[in-house]
């Protein structure tokens, strides 16, 4: 048996192996997608709520300005 090197990710000898075109990882079968990309990245791939949708402030949440009139003694 033609043993092409080892899984990137499950560290078994695998007969072929495919290249993640996003990591550069040498995955098996296993562990390639049909996207091209190992699991690693196909996993994080996935839409998530990222630091991005964190960095917006709802309207509510800012401070409001109170005018001095506003302001009852
Ligand atoms: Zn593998
Ligand atoms: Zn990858």
């Amino acid at each position: 048996m033609e043993i092409a090197g080892t899984c990137d990710i499950c560290g078994k000898p695998a007969k072929h192996l495919y290249t993640c075109s996003k990591c550069g990882r040498h995955v098996c079968a296993e562990h390639y997608t049909a996207e091209g990309l190992c699991t690693i990245c196909a996993s994080k791939k996935k839409p998530t709520s990222g630091p991005a949708s964190e960095l917006i402030i709802p309207e509510s949440a800012k401070p409001t300005t109170v005018s001095p009139k506003d302001i009852k003694h």
